[in-house]
Parts: structure tokens; sequence; C-alpha cells
């Protein structure tokens, strides 16, 4: 699906003039944490405490992806301004799946969101695009916001491949799926988890290019899908990647486990901060 037609360049400049007069004004950044494989009941409530008295601004959506098992806890326990996701969910509705979670389970709990294809499942559990793509029509069937996942290896952007890549995963995982309930996460696998952030720059090309790939495929309709960042995002670091006009927020591992940067972080995706 990679763009190629100079014919794209005029539908992304009027998509920007919407985004900046229209959407952009009402898009919410969006701001997902992603706990992975972290925590225990007794963190989470610590976690609540920590939280209270905090606003999400009325502009962010917050939301927290903790591990299956914490996610009625964390429902009980924390405030309904923070909603609820999961890290990954079946590729089917229902049936003989042992061990798998449906996304209809996953409403049923009060989530509102699943990330998939994170890098670390397309690694260590093999997913691929196909798999991918197949969850994102459950999780949008079921009423869920999917994230869907794409990012290129170390090697992939030491060889210019980067670009090539990221269209070639949006192309496998987006089929069959709705701009509609859909956010894509720019996360290059080489920023996740080692401290060293894509920077500003190196996130807004990639961004732009995952929303010309976005326009080539839905057209005029992926103007509302949210195009966010991660990989070691940090209080500190945080405003400089929301200030750039492509990034529609972030999904924050590490960052997330502890309520303060978490809340650091949802705090500097606010417009008026
Ligand atoms: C992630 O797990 O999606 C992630 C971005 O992790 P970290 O923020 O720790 O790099």
């Amino acid at each position: 699906m990679a763009p190629g037609k100079t014919a794209l360049r005029s539908i992304l400049a009027l998509g920007r003039l919407a985004r900046l007069f229209c959407g952009g004004a009402s898009m919410s950044a969006v701001v997902i944490a992603n706990w992975k494989m972290n925590g225990a009941l007794t963190g989470i409530e610590l976690f609540a405490q920590q939280w209270q008295g905090f606003d999400v601004p009325h502009d962010v959506q917050a939301v927290i992806c903790p591990p299956f098992v914490y996610l009625d806890a964390l429902r009980r326990l924390m405030p309904k301004t923070v909603q609820l996701g999961a890290q990954d969910c079946s590729a089917h509705a229902d049936g003989a799946y042992t061990g798998d979670i449906a996304a209809d389970m996953l409403v049923e709990l009060g989530c509102d969101w699943v990330i998939l294809g994170h890098s670390e499942r397309r690694v260590y559990q093999g997913e691929d695009d196909a798999l991918i793509a197949a969850k994102a029509v459950q999780a949008q069937t079921a009423g869920l916001s999917a994230v869907v996942c794409v990012g290129e290896h170390l090697e992939q952007r030491q060889s210019g491949e980067h670009q090539a890549v990221v269209a070639a995963q949006l192309a496998g995982s987006l089929s069959g799926v709705t701009p509609e309930n859909l956010v894509i996460a720019y996360e290059p696998v080489w920023a996740i988890g080692t401290g060293q952030s894509a920077t500003p720059a190196q996130a807004q090309a990639m961004h732009r290019w995952i929303r010309s790939c976005l326009v080539q495929h839905f057209g005029a309709a992926s103007e509302q899908i949210a195009v966010i960042y991660g990989g070691s995002v940090k209080p500190e670091t945080a405003a400089e990647l929301f200030d750039c006009d492509t990034i529609d927020g972030a999904l924050v591992g590490g960052a997330s486990l502890e309520a303060k940067s978490f809340g650091e972080i949802v705090l500097a995706a606010a417009s008026g901060r």
C-alpha cells in the first residue's frame, strides 16, 4: 500500500487542513499505558491511591492496558475518566481456542480498547500481519478500538527499509479493518524499552509516511485515525513529541507503571498545557 501518486499530495494537504480546522480541533490525544506482564494486585491498589485527585484533561483520552487478570481490579479501583484496554484479543469470536480471550469478553469486563500486533507479540508469539488483521476485525466488531502497532527493527532502519517495512505492516494488518475505532501506534522496535526514543524529527517523518499510507488505504476517512508514538516515552521527553503536529498521542510502556510518571505524560498531551 505504499503511496506513490502525486495526487496523494493534494489529499494529504486537504487532510491536514481538515485536521487543523475541523477534526484536528476535536481529535483528543490518546495516551495508552501498556503494562505488559508487570504488576500485582497490591501494585494496582497503590497505583490507584497515587492517582487520586488527578484529573485527566478533557482533550486527552487516558487508557491503561494491564495484564488480563487485573482488568477487573483496575476497573473497580480507578476512576471512570481512565479507560480500560487489553494487550491482545483472539482472532476468533468464541469456541475451542484454549487460552484465548474473545473481544466480546473484554467488552464485558469494561474495556474500550485493545492493543494488537505489539512487536513483542510479533517476535515472541510469531504473530503475523494476517493474524493481527483478523484480531482487529474481531475487536472492532465487538465495539473495541483497535490499536494496531507497527514499527521497524534497527537493521531495517539502518538499511533504509523502514518506510517499506511499515507500509507492508499497515497493508497486511489493516486488511478488512475499518477506519472507525482505529489507532495506529508507531513503535520503532529499537526504541522500545531501551531508553532511546526516536527523535521528534524521526517520529515526525515516519508519522507523515504512515498518514500517507492511511490516506492511500482509506481515503478521506483516514482523518479520524489517531497515529500515536511509542518507544521510551518519558515525562521529560513527552512534551517535545506531543509538540509535533503529526503525533496524536503515545503508547507508553515502562513509564506508565507509576501513576506519577504516567500522569505527567497524560498532562503533557493536553493541548492547553
Ligand atoms: C511499549 O511497550 O509499547 C513501549 C513503548 O515500551 P517503553 O515505553 O518502555 O519503551
